[in-house]
């Protein structure tokens, strides 16, 4: 099997417009033999009302509730399309958001027969002045949101890793197969902040991270996506984390959070290695 368990589509408002078809057809290419569309859910309509983050119609952070149901006709349209070359499995990438989870599991509920499986992921966290913003937009965002954070980047870490803790904690009423995404996504602009690696105390929150997941029999998201971002320069998380991942025998799977055709297989061959290690 040869599987890429966390991918986009145009309904993402920050990626390519390019048709799904082609993401397909590039896998298939690729030799992969599954695909799981986990396209952006809609986010809660309590939510972003009171959001205060960057939002335009190109460059929003997820699909709108509006377009729910051309996603899922697009899914179904490209499995008949594609069906017998490739496993394509229906999913979303779903936010955890904390406060907002009763909305997530009612959206959860809703979507029940059609979900086969779901990334998990924190993008947003709230700040001191209790708005909340977006961690992973650009470099600025951060800085506006988090200019507190940003002078103590180990608490910064911390308020990211108690987010993700949280996920895994939060109850998604649903027994289909979860990844939790991109649980170092805070180190995305770590170059341009200058981040220190992580302190012990956040070591050891990785570690019951990773402990938990194992636990709630769900799978880590290996993310491709930091390898491709010019102020990270690794994956997420990195290797470092990713054979301690290994060590605790914790499920992964292998995610290019592609946005774009040329997204698709980015470090396949080298993670995959990491992954499939024995100890
Ligand atoms: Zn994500
Ligand atoms: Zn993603």
């Amino acid at each position: 099997m040869k599987k890429d368990g966390h991918t986009h589509t145009r309904l993402s408002h920050h990626g390519s417009q390019e048709p799904l078809d082609l993401y397909l057809e590039r896998a298939i290419e690729l030799g992969f033999t599954d695909y799981v569309v986990t396209e952006h859910a809609p986010l809660p309509e309590s939510f972003l009302a009171t959001y205060a983050g960057p939002r335009s119609q190109d460059d929003d952070s997820a699909m709108l509730a509006s377009e729910l149901v051309a996603y899922k006709e697009e899914v179904a349209r490209v499995k008949e399309k594609y069906g017998e070359k490739i496993r394509i499995h229906q999913g979303f990438e779903v936010d955890y958001l904390p406060g907002y989870e009763a909305e997530t599991q009612a959206f959860l509920q809703e979507n029940a027969d059609w979900i086969d499986e779901i990334v998990l992921s924190v993008h947003f966290l709230e700040n001191d002045y209790g708005l909340i913003g977006p961690i992973d937009y650009d470099p600025d965002q951060l800085k506006r949101f988090f200019s507190t954070g940003l002078q103590d980047p180990q608490a910064l870490f911390n308020k990211y890793l108690t987010a993700v803790q949280q996920s895994i904690d939060f109850d998604t009423g649903l027994s289909t197969p979860v990844r939790i995404g991109h649980i170092t996504l805070i180190r995305k602009f770590q170059k341009y902040f200058d981040f220190p690696g992580f302190d012990q105390e956040n070591q050891q929150k990785i570690t019951a991270i990773l402990t938990s997941i194992l636990e709630k029999g769900y799978e880590l998201d290996v993310n491709a996506a930091g390898l491709r971002k010019e102020f990270c320069g690794e994956s997420y998380p990195n290797s470092t984390i990713l054979h301690q991942a290994v060590d605790l025998q914790v499920p992964m799977t292998y995610g290019s959070d592609a946005h774009e055709v040329a997204d698709l297989g980015l470090v396949y061959n080298e993670l995959s290695a990491i992954i499939n290690e024995k100890q």
